[in-house]
This record gives C-alpha cells, structure tokens and sequence, in this order.
C-alpha cells in the first residue's frame, strides 16, 4: 500500500520559536526553523472494494497543543484512528480538537479509537474526564473511545507496530508502519527494539539539540541510532531551538537530515498479512 508520511510538527514541547526567545533560530526567516510540536500524519487510499468504491484513510500519531493549526495546514478532513506515544502535555493537549472530526467517524462507523497504553489512557481520562467520565453529558464532547495500545494494531490495511523506546525513566511508544517508522522523545531504544526497525526506507527520530538531556537524545546520538538501524533516509524531528535548519543540515552525514513542519514523503505502508 503506497501512503504519504508528512510531519505535523516538528518542534519540541516548547515549539519553535520559544515563546520570548531572541536567539537566531526563534527570529529566524526560515520557514523551517518555525516548528510547531511534534506529530505525524500518515496518509493512504485503499483501492476500491467490492462496491468499486476508494477509501480515503488518515492516522495521526499524537495530538499535541498545535493539532488543530496542523490539520487545517495540512488539510486534515478527516481521520480514522489516534495513535499515542505517551501522555506528555506536547503530545495529548489538543484531543478536544479531535472533536469535530470525531463527529463524523461517529456517525460512520463509530467513536473515534485512541489507541494508548494504560498509564497514557490514565492521564488522558484524567484530563479530559468531561469526554470520558461515564457520567459525562457535555453534549459536543469528542466521540472518541480509548483503546489498549497492542504489539500490532490494524487500521484497516495498515499494520502499526508498537516499538518500545525509553524516554528517560519512562517506557514509551514509537510506531512502525511498513517501511517507515516514527520515534519521538528517545532517549534510548532497548535491544528488542532494533529488530523491529530493519529493513526501513523512513525513520523519524528526535534529536533535541546537542547538549545532553535527560530525557531526549541529542543530534549525536541520534545519528548513531540512525546508522545502526540503518534507514535509507532519516529524518531528525522534536527539535529544540537550539539548532537551526540549514545550520544542521550542513553538518549531518548522507542519508540523515533535518525535518520540518510539512515535510511530506512517499512510503511503502506494506500490506497486514491474513
Ligand atoms: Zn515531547
Ligand atoms: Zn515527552
């Protein structure tokens, strides 16, 4: 199945430019050095069914604070299912945005499926306990169900595979679909995890900056990372002001480079096997 990787956001928690922030990136003229925060949107049309009839598919991965800009920059009309990394305020603030898209899939075929691990779903209902709370009657809430978060998921004729990176102290989630795969807030990939990125022509993996962080890896490391498993194009995302586009992009080794809000590639999304 051929589909349409494009990158929502690129930023990290803060975006780019940091709100006050007079460095050179944040008053930067480059349209890549404006990063909104991080997510995908991985896009497909499944060819015609029985009835002769194509399927427009659409799945995001996380949506953070700026989700509503991101689908109407990127046309997002409507959306199939809601993949969650973890529960970080970047990665889930903009779930009530799902609310008019949700309508839609509602009367379709039901509420909205967000799949998330159970410490994710934990926040999420916390947060968001006027949509989820059995005894919610708020009448325009999101129509959107939590879903477990399983080693495989199929929507529809894509497979997304949970692959477990660790994000600091905490275990959290990155997804390969096809040949591609979406690794944000890393910092660092368990051994298991490896075996699940082979093979792959996209990967999306975050970088912050250079200096050390606890909880996310720097360009370094993430270029080793990137080598290993050994992609044919990887693409840096979850970027911190710190690094300016073009600044970075002179100094990162063939096949590695800089993602940018918009960025949009053809992917092989593979086939779910019967
Ligand atoms: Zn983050
Ligand atoms: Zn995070």
């Amino acid at each position: 199945m051929e589909g349409r990787l494009t990158f929502l956001g690129t930023g990290t928690s803060m975006g780019v430019p940091t709100l006050g922030c007079r460095c050179a990136v944040c008053t930067s003229s480059d349209p890549r050095d404006r990063r909104l925060r991080p997510s995908v949107l991985v896009r497909w049309t499944e060819a015609s069914d029985g009835a002769g009839q194509a399927h427009e598919r659409a799945v995001v991965i996380d949506t953070g604070p700026d989700f509503r800009e991101q689908a109407l920059r990127n046309g997002l009309t409507r959306l199939d299912a809601v993949f969650y990394t973890h529960s970080h305020a970047d990665h889930i603030l903009g779930l009530d945005d799902l609310r008019p898209l949700s309508f839609a899939v509602f009367r379709e075929s039901g509420p909205l499926p967000l799949y998330a691990s159970a410490e994710t779903a934990q926040v999420v209902e916390r947060i968001y306990d006027y949509t989820f709370s059995p005894a919610a009657t708020y009448p325009n809430r999101a129509r959107v169900r939590l879903a477990p978060l399983e080693e495989r998921t199929a929507v529809y004729k894509v497979e997304f595979v949970r692959v477990p990176v660790m994000h600091g102290e905490l275990e959290i989630a990155g997804f390969r679909f096809g040949r591609a795969a979406y690794l944000t807030d890393v910092s660092a990939i368990p051994e298991t995890s490896f075996a699940l990125l082979e093979g792959l022509d996209h990967l999306a993996l975050s970088a912050l900056r250079h200096k050390p962080h606890p909880n996310h890896s720097t360009v370094e490391q993430a270029v080793g990372w990137a080598r290993r498993i050994g992609a044919r194009h990887t693409w840096l995302t979850h970027i911190a002001h710190d690094l300016g586009h073009e600044t970075t992009n002179r100094t990162l080794p063939e096949g590695i480079r800089m993602a940018y809000d918009g960025l949009e590639l053809p992917v092989d999304l593979g086939t779910v096997k019967p």
